[in-house]
């Protein structure tokens, strides 16, 4: 099983899980969003999970990506991660990235993963939602950060 080498956020609270969901109709949300460390406060750092190479770094493209505003994508040895939401980019197209370094910042963010290289990123799946190759990413945060959020000062 694939491994993060850090959390996509230093905030595990999650405000909406993967998968079925209904706000007005049933979707499939294809990844999981988290809340910031302080609720209402932006800009807390979205960090790339894995060293890579960033494949998207743009707002909405158009039919393809409705819904996650300026966002990220960035391609890994053996799969590709998303983050969506973000209040900038600070990244650009084609640029090498190492796990850790920062994307951007959000208020919050939406993160997906989908296990494929980027050339199949966009194929359509029924059983797994929308998209071919998306899966949970809740089991993959590191069981580190959940310190974090419940004891704000711990550092290691
Ligand atoms: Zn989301």
């Amino acid at each position: 099983m694939m491994t993060l080498r850090c959390n996509p956020t230093d905030s595990v609270r999650i405000t909406s899980p993967f998968g079925p969901r209904n706000f007005s109709g049933l979707e499939f949300h294809l990844g999981m969003d988290l809340g910031p460390i302080v609720p209402g406060k932006e800009g807390d750092n979205i960090y790339t999970v894995a060293d890579g190479t960033v494949r998207v770094s743009q707002a909405n493209a158009g039919n393809q990506a409705t819904g996650y505003g300026y966002y990220v994508v960035v391609e890994h040895k053996d799969y590709c991660s998303l983050y969506a939401h973000l209040q900038k980019l600070e990244v650009r197209v084609g640029q090498k990235v190492k796990a850790g370094e920062v994307d951007s910042t959000g208020p919050h963010l939406h993160f997906e993963i989908r296990e494929c290289a980027y050339n199949k990123f966009w194929e359509k799946g029924k059983s797994k939602g929308e998209y071919k190759y998306v899966i949970d990413t809740q089991p993959l945060l590191l069981k580190r950060a959940f310190y974090y959020s419940i004891f704000k000062n711990h550092k290691d």
